[in-house]
């Protein structure tokens, strides 16, 4: 399998941490963003260690500049960007009557117009390269709305469009760059500590003691997408805990 160079936003925990660690394993290059800096340092050393490549550069995704700094740090490491993973995200979830308007527009600032920063950051880089791969990391609350879920699933189904969009706009340009999206089930991971609301935490907690697998689940998927031959183009990965009904 050729080694690529792969940026990952949202890197210093969970689903992010997990494909970084996987795909490091298989021999790639892995360049990591997030704010949580330790965080970072500690999953590159493990990296390392475990005898892979890896560098990150503190992102802040709601910031352009910061992700296309991301961006030159992996042409400055590694010459090129084969995959650029859009997964920071954040999921306080909450109903609209509680007006938590700044929960709202951090999920749109990170969820959504985040996706969109690092598909600005990295597009031009693909193009000129004649290849790319971006994976965008969407949700089952990108198809399913709930009571609670109204802002959550507005920036995961936008994620869906940006991603069908891009796809649709890069086989017309004959670019040869792919687009996956990820919409996951409940996973273990840090996300639940993202809800501001107490109620609605409690719940979520629950459902995931339950129900939530492992980020290596999700990591195993998306490793499949990024390695299938370069003539096909997995769209849309659907990952459930199997036990999950909706
Ligand atoms: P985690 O909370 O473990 O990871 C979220 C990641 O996003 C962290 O690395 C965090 O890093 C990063 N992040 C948050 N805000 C920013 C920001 N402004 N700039 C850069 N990075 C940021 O949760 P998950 O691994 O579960 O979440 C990853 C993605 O998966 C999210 O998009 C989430 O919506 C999605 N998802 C998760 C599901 C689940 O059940 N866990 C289900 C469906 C989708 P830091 O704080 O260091 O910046």
């Amino acid at each position: 399998m050729t080694k690529k160079v792969i940026v990952i936003t949202g890197a210093s925990s969970g689903i992010g941490e997990a494909t970084a660690k996987l795909l490091a394993k298989q021999g790639n290059q892995l360049v990591l963003g997030a704010r949580r800096e330790s965080r970072l340092q500690d999953i590159v050393k493990a990296i390392k260690n475990a005898g892979g490549e890896a560098t990150y550069a503190v992102t802040d995704v709601t910031d352009l500049s910061s992700v296309k700094k991301l961006a030159q740090q992996a042409i400055d490491t590694y010459g090129q960007i084969d995959v650029w993973m859009n997964n920071a995200g954040l999921m306080p979830q909450s109903v609209l009557a509680e007006g938590k308007v700044e929960d709202w527009n951090r999920m749109i600032d990170i969820n959504e117009k985040g996706v969109l920063y690092g598909i600005n950051a990295a597009l031009g880089i693909m193009r000129e390269q004649k290849s790319g791969h971006f994976i965008n990391t969407s949700s089952i609350a990108g198809h399913i709305v709930g009571p609670g879920s109204a802002v959550y699933s507005a920036t995961k189904q936008a994620v869906l469009a940006i991603s069908e969009g891009l796809r649709q706009e890069e086989a017309q340009a004959g670019s040869n760059i792919r687009v996956t999206v990820v919409s996951p089930g409940a996973i273990a991971t840090e996300l639940t500590n993202s809800i501001t609301d107490e109620n609605v935490k409690k719940g979520t907690e629950q459902f995931y003691d339950q129900f939530a697998i492992s980020p290596d689940r999700v990591a195993e998927s998306i490793a499949f997408a990024i390695n299938a031959p370069a003539d096909a183009s997995i769209n849309e990965i659907i990952i459930r805990p199997s036990k999950q009904v909706m």
